[in-house]
């Protein structure tokens, strides 16, 4: 690559950044905007999908009206549907009944203010109509959405054209960021570390054998971590999601790039067809994955956008490859030597994994300046794990070999400063 090249790849590389911290702030202000009314918003107590002849019928059951916007994206084929917040109140996950082209569908908070319900299909659709119904006799208000197959050609255009137009409805309540406050003088000599809860809200994660989701036990496990380490009073834990919501994953390294992390801790459980299987592992970022499953595994873990129903997959070579440009070999390094502290003082306190530091390209791991390790925690499909995962006791342990792992990385930095 050529002098020129380089840097105009870095250009580029600074303006993706820019823009997602502007994206960032802009949520924020987003979220800031709305009134914070945990209770009294509608409540959607049935999901039902219905062949006809001519087209599969959804129906949400809803309390009261709401509005509604529709978007569709390609690859795979998913029909994603926003609404203002909700409670769900829904009999179980439906991920396995397919109707016609609907081959699953998931739901959850979005972002605050936002609900989402997101439809997969194995094969084209498009939206014949949608519209809310009000209530009449025993039913209640329902949102009906109407799908018949098309071609691939046709849900790519109106694919496009609903994201313009659910863009274009989304922007007016999107207010202005505020004003930055003038920084504090900062005479806090704690080190920032940011703790990311794996997945989120509409993204379950990993499920286990008993139903439980990935998302709830790393953000118990995320919470347990952040208490033992603030109460060493050597640190200011900083959470990427303190409650049930969707974080994209470029937004967890912006989080941690904003407050100037010191170090990055995403937390993770897996689950596997292999009941046999468990253990905790510990990922340090690598373009080339340490083994098929290390690779593997980063595939499904980077794929959260794709649940929840934004694809940027198409930026990702590009931005990979120059936030890994410009990543220094330093951060690497500091990223492995805690991985290294984790897995030995983890060996105290749980099964490990055979082979326990791996490598692989993580996206949660690409922040070029921030030493970064996730941590699958164990294997939910395991029953053994999965125990012991949903064991807050456990979860304390876990918390504590964490704090001790990161002490003694802080302790080797310090040192060889010194
Ligand atoms: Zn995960």
């Amino acid at each position: 690559m050529t002098r020129y090249a380089v840097s105009s790849a870095v250009t580029r590389g600074l303006a993706a950044l820019r823009a997602l911290r502007l994206c960032l702030l802009l949520m924020l202000a987003a979220a800031t905007a709305l009134p914070a009314f945990a209770a009294e918003v509608p409540v959607v107590s049935n999901l039902r999908v219905g062949k006809h002849p001519d087209k599969v019928r959804i129906v949400l059951d809803l309390d009261r009206h709401v509005d509604f916007s529709i978007f569709l994206l390609p690859d795979p084929y998913r029909v994603v549907i926003d609404v203002p917040e909700v409670t769900f109140h829904l009999p179980g996950s439906a991920a396995s009944h397919a109707v016609g082209p609907v081959v699953g569908w998931r739901y959850g908070q979005f972002r605050p203010g936002t609900s989402r319900v997101v439809i997969d299909a194995g094969s084209p659709v498009q939206v014949k109509s949608a519209f809310v119904l009000p209530p009449s006799g025993a039913q209640q208000h329902r949102l009906v959405i109407d799908l018949a197959a098309t071609s691939r050609e046709a849900f790519l255009q109106d694919s496009e054209a609903s994201i313009q137009r659910h863009v274009a409805l989304s922007a007016p309540r999107v207010a202005p960021p505020p004003a930055a406050p003038a920084p504090l003088p900062n005479s806090d000599t704690r080190m920032t570390i940011v703790i990311d809860a794996g997945h989120g809200g509409v993204d379950p994660g990993a499920i286990g054998q008993d139903g439980v989701h990935e998302k709830n036990i790393v953000l118990a496990a995320a919470k347990a971590l952040q208490n033992a380490l603030e109460e060493t009073g050597r640190y200011k834990a900083v959470l990427t999601r303190e409650g049930d919501s969707f974080i994209r994953l470029r937004e967890r390294i912006a989080i941690a790039r904003r407050v100037n992390a010191d170090l990055f801790v995403s937390l993770h459980a897996d689950s596997i067809k292999d009941g046999s299987l468990r253990g905790l592992s510990v990922y340090t970022l690598s373009e080339n994955a340490s083994d098929k499953e290390a690779e593997a595994l980063a595939v499904s873990e980077n794929k959260a956008d794709i649940v929840a129903g934004i694809d940027l997959s198409h930026q990702e070579p590009e931005v990979t490859n120059i936030l890994i440009d410009l990543a220094q070999r330093r951060t690497m390094n500091y990223s492995a030597r805690l991985a290294g502290y984790v897995v030995h003082e983890m060996d105290r306190e749980t099964k490990l994994l055979g082979r326990p530091h791996r490598f692989a390209g993580f996206a949660v791991l690409k922040a070029p300046d921030v030493p970064s390790v996730l941590v699958e925690l164990g294997f939910l499909s395991n029953r053994e794990d999965n125990r012991r995962l949903n064991d807050p006791a456990f979860r304390r342990k876990v918390a504590a070999g964490l704090t001790r792992a990161i002490d003694r990385y802080f302790q080797g930095v310090q040192a060889a400063f010194r």
